[in-house]
């Protein structure tokens, strides 16, 4: 049983697989706060559903779609997150999770493709950072920093530098943060500009992918569903 936020059918908006029309699955519930968070509407609202019935949402709602993503909130929380991923993965998908570096990766399924989170000073969650699963990567996965500030963009770069991120995933991901509201549950951020983050990575030729949030640019930056 997984208590599952909502399914739905769009493009994929971050990572080496932006772009592509991609099944999303997002499970309710997280044991973070960062301060950027723009998914708050999945720390509590779900609806329970089986595993079984997940697989149908997925196929009714993305139309065969071969790609799916598992998402949150933070997805690897709930244990029957892996049979999930491992029926997906029979089934023929190529399946992502976004998770946020906090929880164990290494359960997941070998097919699984880990897009995860190394939390910045910014985010109020740096310290929930679960080093371990660096030696887990591999070079299938990619790793993400949102970056709130120069000072997070130091650390990240010293983190990249320290464990030769480059070198053992598919792609290191680097965006700015979104200006956020502070809420009863989050800090709020005043979000990076792009093109500072872009200006600070040049200048030092750090070997990482600048994103954007290819979605927000499609629809309204507040939009579910999407
Ligand atoms: S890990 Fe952070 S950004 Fe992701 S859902 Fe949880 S609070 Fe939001």
């Amino acid at each position: 049983m997984l208590l599952i936020n909502e399914i739905f059918h769009s493009i994929q908006g971050e990572s080496t697989w932006a772009g592509l029309p991609c099944a999303f699955v997002r499970l309710t519930g997280c044991h973070l706060r960062c301060a950027y968070c723009d998914t708050e509407y999945a720390f509590y609202e779900g609806k329970k559903w089986e595993v079984n019935a997940v697989l149908a949402e997925v196929e009714r709602v993305g139309g065969g779609c071969r790609l799916v993503e598992v998402t949150g909130g933070e997805p690897l929380l709930q244990p029957d997150v892996y049979e999930l991923m491992r029926r997906l993965c029979d089934a023929g998908k190529t399946v992502l999770v976004e998770t946020d570096g906090a929880c164990d990766i290494s359960k997941c399924d070998a097919r699984v493709i880990r897009i995860m989170d190394i939390k910045t000073p910014g985010s109020g969650e740096a310290e929930r950072n679960r080093w371990e699963n660096i030696e887990a990567l591999t070079k299938r996965d990619e790793v993400k920093f949102v970056v709130c500030s120069r000072e997070d963009y130091d650390w990240s770069r010293e983190v990249i530098v320290k464990h030769r991120l480059h070198t053992r995933v598919n792609a290191v991901l680097m965006g700015a943060a979104a200006p956020m509201a502070a809420t009863s549950e989050i800090a709020g951020a005043q979000g990076l500009p792009m093109r500072e983050l872009a200006e600070w990575v040049l200048a030092d030729h750090l070997p990482v992918r600048l994103q954007t949030q290819l979605h927000k640019l499609i629809w309204d930056p507040f939009a579910r569903g999407v």
